[in-house]
C-alpha cells in the first residue's frame, strides 16, 4: 500500500536528504520547492535512480493557497498523504534587533511561523480518521536557537522557531486520539546553503563536537520520527546538536 511523504523545502538541505532517504523507508515523496527548479528535478531524479516514486511541486508554503495545492496534488500523484515534514524555512533578516526593519521580519514570520501552521493543518485534514484519513505522522523543523535566543545574531529567527515549538507540542496533544503522532527537530549548526558564507568554518570548530552537524544525520532523526519504530514517539522536540 502506498504511503505518500509531502516534504516542504525538499530541493536542498535537510528536506533533500529526508526526501532521498525516505526511499528506503517506503515512501512515495513530494518534492516541495519555492524556485529552485533544478535541484529540485536533480532530487526527483535521485529518487527515481534509487526505485523510488517522488514528484516535484512548486508552492511557495507562506501561500495558504499554495500549500492546498501542493497537498492536492501530492495526493493527485502519489496517493494518501501519511507522512508531512515541514523543512522549509528562512533565517534573516540577521543583526541586532535596534536595527532590525519591521518589513524585512515579516516573510521570516510567513515562512517560518504561518507555514508551518498552514501546513499542518493541511496535513492533519488528511490524516485524521474523523475527517476520512487514516492517521500519520507529521514533524516540523524548529532550531536550537528558540531555546538559545540568537541574541546579538537573529532573535526573530529564535522567535520564529519557539512559535514552532509550541505549535508541535499543542498539536501532538490535540490529534493524539487520531492516530496522528507531531513531532519537532531542533538542529544545532548544520552544514546546509541556509547558513551564510563562513559561518560553518568559522564556527564548527568552537563547537562541542569540533564541527557542524551535516544534514544526512538530521534527515536520520526525521525519518526515525516518521517511522512506526517511533510509534509512541509524540509531542517530543528533539536536538539534532552535539551538546549544546
Ligand atoms: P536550506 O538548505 O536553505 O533549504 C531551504 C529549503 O526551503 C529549500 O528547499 C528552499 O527551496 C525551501 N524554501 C525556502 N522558502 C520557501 C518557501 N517560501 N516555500 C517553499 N519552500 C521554501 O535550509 P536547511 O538548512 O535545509 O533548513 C531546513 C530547516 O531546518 C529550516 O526550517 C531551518 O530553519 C531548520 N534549521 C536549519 C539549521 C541549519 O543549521 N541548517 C539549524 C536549525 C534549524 P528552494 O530550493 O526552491 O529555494
Amino acid at each position: 500500500m502506498s504511503k505518500a511523504l509531502v516534504v516542504t523545502g525538499g530541493s536542498r538541505g535537510i528536506g533533500h536528504c529526508v526526501s532521498l532517504g525516505a526511499v528506503g523507508e517506503g515512501w512515495d515523496v513530494c518534492v516541495n520547492y519555492v524556485r529552485n527548479d533544478e535541484r529540485a528535478r536533480e532530487t526527483v531524479a535521485q529518487i527515481e535512480a534509487a526505485g523510488g516514486r517522488a514528484v516535484a511541486v512548486p508552492a511557495d508554503v507562506a501561500k495558504e493557497e499554495d500549500v492546498i495545492r501542493l497537498f492536492e496534488t501530492c495526493e493527485q500523484k502519489l496517493g494518501p498523504v501519511k507522512g508531512a515534514v515541514n523543512s522549509a524555512g528562512i533565517v534573516e533578516p540577521y543583526g541586532l534587533m535596534e536595527d532590525l526593519d519591521y518589513q524585512k521580519m515579516l516573510p521570516l514570520i510567513d515562512i517560518n511561523v504561518n507555514a508551518a501552521l498552514i501546513v499542518s493543518r493541511e496535513a492533519v485534514r488528511r490524516m485524521s480518521p474523523r475527517l476520512g484519513g487514516d492517521g500519520g505522522s507529521i514533524v516540523l523543523l524548529s532550531s536550537v536557537s528558540s531555546r538559545l535566543g540568537g541574541a546579538g545574531y537573529c532573535i526573530p529567527y529564535a522567535a520564529s522557531k519557539g512559535a514552532v515549538d509550541a505549535l508541535g507540542w499543542g498539536l501532538s496533544q490535540e490529534v493524539a486520539r487520531d492516530g496522528i503522532r507531531v513531532n519537532v527537530v531542533s538542529p544545532g549548526l548544520i552544514d546546509t546553503e541556509i547558513q551564510p558564507v563562513g559561518r560553518v568554518e568559522k564556527d564548527g570548530p568552537n563547537l562541542p563536537a569540533g564541527r557542524a552537524g551535516r544534514p544526512e544525520e538530521v534527515a536520520k532523526a526525521i525519518l526515525w520520527l516518521l517511522s512506526e519504530d517511533a510509534s509512541y514517539v509524540s509531542g517530543s522536540n528533539l536536538a539534532v546538536s552535539y551538546a549544546r
